[in-house]
C-alpha cells in the first residue's frame, strides 16, 4: 500500500523543541528534581511518560517554597517576567523552552511599551501564551482584545498603538480587527505575530486527503486542532478515520485500499505516528 505521511504531522517546531529539552534534562540528570511549569504539552501519554521518568508538573498556583529546588522547564507558551523571577528567587534553575516566536512577542511588547505605544494584544485573555505576553509589559498601557466588541469598549484617543497577536490566532479575524482600528485613524504599528504552523498543517492535510483512498487523522479525542484536521480531511476524502493510537485502526478497512494518507494533530507524539505508519506499510 502507498502511504503518504504529512511532513507537518504532529508536533510543531516549538513544541518539539520544548519536549526535546525535557528529555535532554532527564538524560543530563543534574542534581535535584526536574519540573515543568504546567504540562509541557496537552497530551496525557507524554505527560504520563515524563512522570514515570520523575518529571513533576508545577501548577500555576503552587507554593514554590514548598517544593524541593531543582530544574524547571518553561513550556513553549512562555511565562511572564515575574513568574521567571519568582522561580529564580525560590532557588530553581530555569531551562527556558519558550518558543522563539513567542519570545519575539515578549521583546516587541516590552520595547514598544517603553517607547510610549499602547499595546493591543489580539488573543484570548485566558490563554497561557497571552498571560505570558502580558507578563512582559513594563506598564499598564495595554489591552487584550479578540472581538470587534472589545474594541468598541476601549478608549484609545490620541494613542500610538502597537498591535501584536497570539501566535495561534485566526489570521482573518486578526486582519478584521486591524482594519477596524486603521479606519478609526489611529497611528498604528501592526506586528503580525501569528505562527503559520497550524495553517500549514491544515492545508497539507487537505492536499493529501484529496489524492488518497483513505485518510487517517491521529490525535487525542479532546484535541480541538485534531478535530479540525479531521473535518478538513473528511471534506476532501469521505473515508477519513479519526484515531488516537494504532489500537484504534480498523485493519479490515486498510485491506481494501491501496493509497492512504496520514496526518496528526499538534500534540501527537512521533512515536504514535510512526506506529500507525508501520502498520499501514505492512
Ligand atoms: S509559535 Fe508556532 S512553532 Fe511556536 S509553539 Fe506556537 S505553534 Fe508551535
Amino acid at each position: 500500500m502507498k502511504v503518504t505521511l504529512a511532513k507537518s504531522a504532529g508536533f510543531c517546531f516549538g513544541v518539539k523543541r520544548a519536549v526535546d529539552m525535557v528529555y535532554e534534562q532527564i538524560e543530563d540528570a543534574k542534581e535535584g528534581p526536574i519540573y515543568t511549569y504546567g504540562p509541557i504539552i496537552h497530551n496525557e501519554e507524554v505527560v504520563k511518560e515524563l512522570a514515570e521518568k520523575g518529571v513533576r508538573v508545577i501548577a500555576e498556583d503552587e507554593d514554590l517554597h514548598g517544593l524541593e529546588p531543582g530544574t524547571v522547564i518553561i513550556r513553549s507558551h512562555g511565562v511572564g517576567r515575574k513568574v521567571k523571577e519568582d522561580l529564580e528567587n525560590a532557588g530553581f534553575t530555569i531551562v527556558d523552552a519558550t518558543c522563539p516566536f513567542v519570545q519575539k512577542i515578549h521583546r516587541y511588547v516590552a520595547k514598544y511599551a517603553e517607547e510610549g505605544y499602547f499595546v493591543l494584544i489580539v488573543g484570548s485573555e485566558s490563554h497561557p501564551e497571552v498571560q505570558g505576553i502580558v507578563g512582559w509589559m513594563p506598564n499598564d498601557s495595554y489591552a487584550v482584545i479578540s472581538t470587534p466588541q472589545d474594541l468598541e469598549d476601549l478608549a484609545l484617543a490620541g494613542e500610538k498603538i502597537c498591535i501584536v497577536s497570539q501566535t495561534t490566532f485566526n489570521y482573518n479575524k486578526f486582519q478584521e480587527l486591524v482594519e477596524i482600528i486603521r479606519k478609526k485613524g489611529y497611528d498604528i504599528l501592526v506586528l503580525n505575530t501569528i505562527c503559520n504552523a497550524t495553517e500549514e498543517r491544515q492545508s497539507e492535510a487537505a492536499t493529501i486527503a484529496r489524492d488518497v483512498d483513505a485518510m487517517i487523522v491521529i490525535g487525542g479525542k479532546h484535541s480541538s486542532n485534531t478535530q479540525k484536521l479531521f473535518e478538513i480531511c473528511k471534506k476532501e476524502c469521505q473515508d477519513t478515520y479519526y484515531i488516537q493510537t494504532k489500537e484504534d485502526l480498523d485493519l479490515s478497512v486498510l485491506q481494501s485500499i491501496s493509497n492512504v494518507g496520514i496526518t496528526a494533530g499538534a500534540s501527537t507524539p512521533n512515536k504514535i505516528i510512526e506506529e500507525v505508519q508501520k502498520i499501514c506499510q505492512k
